[in-house]
Order: C-alpha cells, then structure tokens, then sequence
C-alpha cells in the first residue's frame, strides 16, 4: 500500500510536464484515456521540435555547412536513440518511416518481392490490427500466397496449438501484434517466434502497443521485424520506426526510389545506398526525428520498467472498480494485457457511452478500434476502450468509474 501510494505520487509529478493534461473538457478537468491511439506530449518534445524551426532548421545528410551538420548530427543521434531503446545490435538496423502502417508496408512490398511466392504462407492472428492484416492480404493477392489466421479464445489469448497446427515449411512470415490495441493481449511473441524459427519462417512484431510501455529487446525475443509509431511514445506524428535484422534488410529491395537512397546514378544503371538510408527516399521527416528522440529521452529518464509497473497497477485498479458496474462485460480477459480495458454495457451502444462520457470530460475510445475481425470474434461492431499511460491516475480512474455509472444509468 505504501509503495503503491509513493508510486501515485511519484508518476503524479510527471503531469505538469503536458500541457494537454492541464486543459478543461466541456467545463471539466480533462481525463485522457485514449493513449492507445495516441499519447499526448511532454513540453520537452514539443520544445525540441519549436527550438529545432526556429533556431537550427535545414536539411540533412548531404550540405556541407554548419546548420546541416547540426540538423544531420541530431537526426542520427536518435537513430542511435532507438537502437539503445530497442536493444538492437545496430544503427543501421532501425530504419526511419511515418509510422507502424508505412513500416509494416514497407516489409510486405520488400520482403514480399524478394522471399514470396506462390503457395507460401503467412500467419497472423485473429486479434491484429487492420494495419497488420491488410497489407499481408494485398501481398497474397499479388503473389498467389496464403494468409492464414490463428483463432483466439474467449479471454482474447493467441491459441497457442492452433498456431503450433499452422507453421509448416509453406510459413514464410508470421506477423503478429505484441500487445493487442482492442483487448489489450500481451502476446508470448519470443515463444512464437521460436516456434517459427523452427520453421524457418521469419516473424515481424507489431509493436504500436508495447514498445511505449514496456522494456524492448528485440535481440532478446529474436525479432526479425519490430514496427512502432513515435506518436504513441509520446513523439511526434509522421514518424515511426522499422527494426530490421541487417542480414535481411541487405537482401531486400528499396521500396522508394529518390535523392538520398542511392549512390550513383546513371541512365543506365543506379546503385543503392547501404543500410538504413537504401529503405529512406526523399528528404527525411527531419524535425519528427529529432522529437523523437526527445521522447526518448523523456521515457527513459522516468524508466520503462517503473512506467510498466505503473501502468499495471492503474489497469489492475480500473479492472476491479468497472467489474463491479452492473451489466459491464470487459472485452479482453487475458492473463497478460498491456493498460488497456475494452468494455460493452448490456443494451447500451459503445458509441453512446462515448459521447456521454465526453460530455463530463473523459475522452475513451469506442468502435471498432481498426480491428474489425476481432469485434467480429466476440459478436460486437465495436467495444469501449480505456487506454491507460503513465500519466493517468488512480483518482481518474475513480471519476471515470463514476462517471460511467451516471451514464449507464441515463442511457438504460
Ligand atoms: N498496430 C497496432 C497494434 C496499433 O494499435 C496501431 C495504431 N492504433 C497501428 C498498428 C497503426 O499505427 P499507426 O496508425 O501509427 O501507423
């Protein structure tokens, strides 16, 4: 009890550092419970990013003057940032992208054109997000490959046997979520990325949902890929992050073509820049970059081992309070989930909930969450979602809980 009051205190003190958490919704104190679709921004990031267009603004990589330098040196400084951030072996493993979808459809076209062909196979889970379904079935469609698909169970789990059933030497990908964004799932991705090795099959992590709250090492869990999204790590919007292992980028094709991802170039022949600049065409999302590594440096100041245990008590704490609201059914009950709580009210629409709740200053997600066939799993269009970050209290949780029964109680 002590502990968990020192550890409310101590990640309570955090708040003064966004300014969105200051702010009034329809006359109330603003509770933010929508980080799973994005975080909102400490001062310091949105102060990098302003001193970056108002003191250091230009290009990158190729002028030789002193502002270039200086943008160039911090752009690769976060690259460095997040090889540490991830654990990964190398620099020229972490490629820059505009989010977790332009990552995972960056290894669907490349991968897909250097390793997939007909008959293949590729495996995701039934719980994943559109953007971890979509461009694998554009892939089948193009190459005649297979998408096959592994059921959860009723507490939203991976259901481990089935995937065992469904590696076999045709598996090529299996590409699958680590935390869940509708249910809040915490997959045992180093486990089926073994069992897929055994196969020889490679495994892409969607990490949207984990990497911002939870300790990565991707050497660790053996990862080939692993996708994020800097605006859900409290980062800008319009940049993300694809891991790669360099062995398996070298063998990839560039998916662009533009200034910066070659070396020389001639109408009859173009070579390509080494990694990770051959998957970077275009002048890069520079001032992103750099706010990134803000980001980065803010969590890692607080510490991803305490904001995890943070988190896992605020959802803990919420998962107790909202059981005990008559005729609420949580959508997701497995034994490892991320701060997320995904809920229904008997003969309430999710979207109603959500407006009303909005209304007394709670903003919570409701819908489909883009996860359209894991709402179909549990026979619903969409669900409510309260997401929870480091940030968020034990004392907004209690008003939410409140809040919902005021609202349940008009809407029946
Ligand atoms: N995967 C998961 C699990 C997500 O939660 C999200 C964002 N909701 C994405 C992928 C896509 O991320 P982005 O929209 O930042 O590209």
């Amino acid at each position: 009890m002590l502990r968990s009051k020192s550890n409310a205190f101590h990640f309570a003190q955090f708040r003064k550092d966004f300014p969105m958490l200051q702010k009034s919704m329809h006359g109330k104190p603003l509770i933010y419970f929508d980080s799973a679709a994005t975080t909102q921004k400490p001062q310091s990031v949105i102060n990098t990013i302003t001193d970056f267009y108002e003191n250091h603004y230009s290009t990158v990589h190729r002028a030789i003057y002193e502002l270039a330098a200086y943008a160039t040196e911090h752009y690769e400084s976060t690259r460095h940032k997040v090889k540490d951030f991830i654990h990964a072996a190398k620099v020229e493993e972490i490629i820059f992208t505009r989010g977790t979808t332009d990552a995972i459809n960056l290894v669907a076209y490349s991968f897909g054109k250097a390793f997939i062909k007909p008959e293949d196979e590729i495996i995701i889970a039934e719980m994943e997000h559109h953007s971890n379904i979509i461009p694998w079935q554009m892939l089948c469609e193009d190459r005649g490959a297979k998408l096959r698909i592994i059921p959860i169970n009723d507490n939203a789990e991976i259901e481990l046997e089935e995937y065992a059933k469904l590696l076999n030497k045709n598996t090529k990908l299996v590409a699958i979520s680590h935390v869940s964004n509708s249910t809040g799932t915490l997959n045992p991705v180093k486990q089926m990325v073994e069992m897929a090795h055994n196969f020889g099959a490679k495994v892409l992590v969607d990490g949207a949902q984990s990497a911002p709250h939870m300790t990565i090492n991707v050497q660790d869990l053996d990862a080939d890929f692993f996708a994020f999204s800097g605006h859900k790590l409290y980062g800008p919007t319009g940049i993300g992050i694809l891991y790669g292992k360099e062995e398996l980028l070298n063998q990839m094709p560039p998916v662009q073509g533009g200034g910066d991802m070659v070396n020389v170039v001639t109408f009859l022949k173009t070579t390509y820049s080494d990694l990770p600049l051959k998957f970077e065409a275009g002048t890069p999302m520079i001032a992103e970059v750099i706010g990134l590594g803000a980001a980065i440096d803010y969590v890692q100041a607080i510490g991803l081992d305490p904001i995890s245990h943070w988190e896992q008590e605020l959802l803990v704490h919420a998962t107790k309070l909202i059981e005990t609201v008559k005729g609420v059914r949580i959508i997701g009950t497995a034994k490892e989930k991320g701060a997320i709580l995904s809920f229904v009210a008997e003969g309430v629409h999710p979207l109603d909930m959500g407006t009303m709740l909005d209304l007394r200053g709670i903003a919570v997600r409701t819908g489909h969450h883009c996860a359209q066939p894991t709402m179909c799993r549990f026979g619903l269009s969409g669900t409510c979602r309260a997401s929870f970050a480091f940030y968020n209290t034990k004392e907004e949780i209690g008003i939410f809980i409140g809040a919902l029964e005021e609202v349940l109680d008009t809407l029946r």
